[in-house]
């Protein structure tokens, strides 16, 4: 926030709109197959990415009108994966043109009520249609670093979302550097980005596991985080003692909790004499996984996570499981399957900024995938077919209706010319002129959009035709969100930095 402590009014509107129209700038240019690529950069760390979420992640974002963007960005992420950018730039869009409703007069409270009235509209009036998923994936992809390949990698998810019966939950993106996109694969069960981290003998198991899951560390005593008082080294190697004394008896409980078949893993890390007790009663152990791992092979293998290892009163066993260490390319993972779902895809690519972006790449296209089948395959055609349709369903409505001031016509229209910026942005990402083609839409008849072949040349078609398409949720959302923090920053008109906070939030 700027250095005065309050701002009111129209100065407290005005600063927040404005805040959040540079966050729409910002990513406007990355919307669409033709969006560039922005390049991240803390000095040390660089990443270059295509993707609106990762972009405004990144940001340093200290206005709480571009705070408020961000969010909706990452809501957006949160419930459909995709869209990110979209959301964003249609908010922003929303926002350019309440500036001008509010420079003539026109009271928040109209704008608010009129843009609420258009995203009913707009969202009631959109009539879904059947569409096919694997479309779906690649209109996801599209305009990602994954595209190279896109047939291949629209496949992938849609292998991936099949096996997992469209259950997101159930299906992990892991990333392997070295090879190349082509490379990449889905494979049953989860496959873990560790080593076992003792030496075992036999390093596939299979059958009926007994499988320990903690979620904590089987450590010693921590010397650093206590301060201790010893006279001579006689009490150290006292205390060295006891503490090796406490360990032992810790990997017994461990290896007596888990019986022969057994198998470890722990959420933290694991002191090497315990490690070393497992490894002589052949018993794997695999420590400091990722929460999300602990809970997808709780999920994978039906065996509840553990917080303590007393609490372990019965052996865990998990049937018809198998648990190897494998060479998958150069690396060694630990893979995993079980009677329960899980599924994960391998991406594979050269460099760690290639990889990275094809993880987010995939990310989105199997939230995407998922949505599809979630929606049963109902859909609209992309290329901003959908927003013009609902443009053009809002306008209507704004000139038809009789009972209306000319006010609330007036918001109407900005409401229903926002949604246009979708075709349009993508239209000037691709070198073309937006406004050329936002016209030639709204004298085409439904499904008409603006699609971009792979040589980057735009053209007026049914997009749906051309196997550029979006889930049905999927739009919805972006509207709905869109409209919500639009509304939101526009009904704030007053910004007060909380004390206790330097930065502060809205209060
Ligand atoms: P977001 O983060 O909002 O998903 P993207 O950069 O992925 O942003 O762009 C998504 C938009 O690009 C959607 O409106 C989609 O319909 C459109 N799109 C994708 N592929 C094409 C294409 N080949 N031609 C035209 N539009 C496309
Ligand atoms: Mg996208």
């Amino acid at each position: 926030m700027s250095e005065q402590e309050k701002q009111t009014g129209r100065e407290a509107q005005m600063s927040n709109i404005k805040a959040a129209m540079n966050v729409a700038e910002t990513v406007r240019s990355t919307l669409g197959p033709s969006g560039m690529d922005k390049l991240l950069t803390n000095g040390n760390h660089h990443i270059v990415t295509n993707d609106g979420v990762t972009v405004l992640r990144e940001l340093d974002t200290a206005h709480p009108g571009a705070q408020m963007m961000v969010e909706a960005s990452q809501t957006q992420e949160a419930v459909c994966k995709d869209g990110t950018t979209s959301v964003v730039v249609l908010a922003g869009q929303m926002l350019a043109l309440s500036q001008g409703l509010l420079m003539r007069g026109i009271h928040p409270r109209v704008i608010l009520r009129s843009f609420q009235a258009g995203k009913s509209l707009a969202l009631e009036h959109l009539e879904s249609q059947d569409i096919d998923i694997i479309d779906a994936a690649k209109t996801a992809l599209r305009g990602k670093a994954a595209e190279s390949d896109l047939e291949y990698a629209a496949d992938l998810c849609l292998q991936a979302c099949t096996k997992a019966d469209g259950n997101l939950d159930h299906i992990r993106v892991i990333t392997q550097a070295g090879g190349s996109l082509g490379d990449s694969y889905v494979q049953d069960g989860l496959v873990i980005n560790k080593e076992f981290s003792n030496e075992v003998e036999d390093k596939s198991m299979e059958g009926d596991l007994n499988i320990l899951l903690l979620n904590g560390g089987l450590e010693g005593y921590d010397f650093n985080e206590v301060q201790m008082q010893v006279e001579n080294m006689q009490q150290l190697h006292e205390l060295k003692q006891q503490e090796l004394g406490m360990l032992s008896e810790l990997a017994s409980m461990v290896a007596g909790a888990v019986g022969p078949q057994g198998v470890v893993f722990v959420r933290d890390g694991v002191h090497e004499a315990v490690a070393h007790y497992l490894s002589q009663h052949g018993i794997p152990l695999v420590t400091r996984l990722q929460q999300s791992d602990m809970e997808g092979l709780s999920r994978l293998l039906g065996v509840p996570i553990y917080h303590r290892i007393v609490d372990v009163d019965e052996p865990i066993m998990a049937s018809n499981a198998s648990v190897k260490q494998e060479r998958i390319g150069d690396l060694d993972f630990v893979t995993v399957s079980g009677e329960g779902e899980a599924t994960c895809l391998v991406v594979r690519g050269a460099t760690r900024q290639t990889i990275e972006e094809y993880e987010r790449a995939f990310d989105d296209a199997i939230g995407v995938t998922c949505l599809a089948m979630k929606d049963g395959g109902k859909g609209f055609p992309g290329g901003g077919a959908s927003f013009s349709a609902a443009s053009m369903t809002v306008r209507e409505h704004a000139s038809t209706q009789p009972n209306m001031t000319a006010r609330e016509r007036m918001c109407l229209e900005a409401y229903a010319d926002a949604l246009e910026i979708i075709p349009a942005a993508i239209a000037n990402n691709a070198g073309m002129d937006p406004l050329d083609v936002v016209m030639e839409l709204r004298s085409a008849e439904q499904g008409v959009g603006l699609f971009i072949d792979d040589r980057g040349v735009g053209e007026i078609c049914n997009t749906l035709e051309q196997g550029v398409v979006e889930p049905e949720s999927l739009v919805k959302q972006v509207i709905s969100s869109a409209t919500e923090v639009a509304t939101a920053i526009l009904r704030i008109d007053d910004i007060m930095a909380m004390k206790e906070q330097q930065n502060g939030m809205v209060g």
